[in-house]
């Protein structure tokens, strides 16, 4: 039933689009998208490009020069003496951007960067005496290479299209994240991987267009829509990870516990030294001092899902308390959903989950996939949101 309702949402929403823009009636992908500056390189002295379809290199700042730019052909652009140099020939501007010829869509374009493809065009901005090389790309082409970066491809077509959604949403919401570096995203996991048409997918490719242009709402806001790798049994609100509130973050059960189990050690001499370096002198730790993880129940010392809030450590010089999250980045563990015990001269951690547990967990999404659609799975793990076809 829910389908039906987006499918017709949708439509109307292409309408609309269609409207506003003006455009003919020639089919769906006429419609407007929002461009997304995704930073791929930074600091670079020289790129060599090409296009596949005919092209134009603008000097965008000044608006003095066009290069024309064919398939088949490389442009050389280098930095030298501080100044932007066009296949050997200097210009003023530090602001360049490369897009298709007679006003054609970004859609139709893909520009190789050093030997490396990716869909739309670029810019290239001067900076600090190097070259920062950004990808102009439609919202949906940039989604072609997240998604099967950030799930991988052969999972269910329910679980990629959740993962489509929760990418856009994001993607959307995060726009001019980096802006005074120039840019709206950047390719990595500090925003989301990116690697233009490297990991392109038939069956990612599917999700998005069976969810285009679809996002999460909470109200009229587009939501944060965190996701991580694997809850181990329950997901965990973004106050208790971040300290910020959410009212669509909050703690989740899963069908199954006790899912993605690890364990880690490290001897207590080095566990000691490392606390050591995160400015916690305790000398050699003796014991610690945390309550027994039990799934989906809080204590004084874990959150509601169960992770470790604090935990005390005991040593030769004094005992310290050590917050979770921060144990978790010192010593690299895949969550803070742990147990710990002390055997011998070892401390080991053992837990289940990986990631900080915000959001849709992606493993959770795999399983629930088996028999429920995106759009029930995206609910589950975003309390209370909507779904709404943007454009
Ligand atoms: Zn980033």
């Amino acid at each position: 039933m829910n389908h039906r309702f987006f499918t017709l949402l949708g439509m109307l929403g292409v309408l609309f689009s269609l409207c506003l823009a003006g455009l003919p009636s020639t089919g769906l992908a006429a419609g407007w998208q929002p461009e997304l500056r995704v930073g791929l390189f930074f600091g670079q002295s020289g790129a060599e490009l090409q296009v596949n379809v005919p092209a134009v290199l603008q000097e965008s700042d000044t608006e003095k020069r066009k290069v024309f730019f064919s398939p088949g052909k490389t442009m050389k652009i280098a930095v030298q003496s501080g100044k932007l140099m066009v296949d050997g020939k200097r210009t003023d501007a530090a602001k360049l951007s490369l897009r298709p010829q007679q006003k054609a869509s970004l859609n139709t374009m893909q520009v190789t960067v050093n030997g490396k493809t990716y869909y739309g065009g670029i810019q290239i901005l001067l900076r600090n005496g190097g070259m920062t090389i950004i990808n102009l790309v439609n919202t949906e082409d940039y989604l072609r290479g997240v998604v099967p970066r950030e799930m991988p491809p052969e999972w269910p077509a329910e679980a990629l299209k959740a993962q489509a959604v929760a990418a856009r949403t994001f993607a959307l919401k995060h726009r001019k994240r980096h802006e005074s570096e120039g840019y709206d995203l950047c390719a990595s996991t500090h925003c989301q991987l990116y690697d233009g048409t490297a990991s392109e997918s038939e069956s990612a490719d599917a999700a998005i267009r069976a969810t285009s242009g679809m996002v999460l709402m909470y109200g009229k806001e587009l939501i944060n829509a965190n996701f991580h790798t694997d809850s181990g049994g329950m997901t965990e609100s973004s106050q208790a990870v971040w300290g910020n509130h959410a009212p669509y973050l909050q703690p989740v059960k899963e069908s199954a516990t006790k899912t993605f189990p690890w364990k880690q050690s490290f001897s207590l001499e080095n566990f000691s030294k490392q606390l050591a370096k995160a400015g916690y002198p305790v000398g050699t730790v003796k014991n610690v001092k945390l309550s027994k993880l039990t799934i989906g129940k809080g204590a004084s010392d874990r959150s509601a899902s169960g992770r470790v809030k604090i935990m005390r450590v005991i040593g030769t010089k004094g005992s310290k308390t050590i917050e979770g999250n921060e144990l978790r980045s010192m010593l690299a563990l895949k969550s803070t959903l742990f147990d710990v015990q002390l055997q011998g001269n070892q401390i080991h951690f053992i837990g289940y989950g990986f990631g900080h547990g915000v959001g849709m967990s992606q493993y959770g999404a795999k399983t629930l996939a088996g028999s429920w659609g995106y759009d029930k799975i995206l609910s589950h793990f975003y309390k209370g949101v909507t779904l709404k076809k943007l454009y």
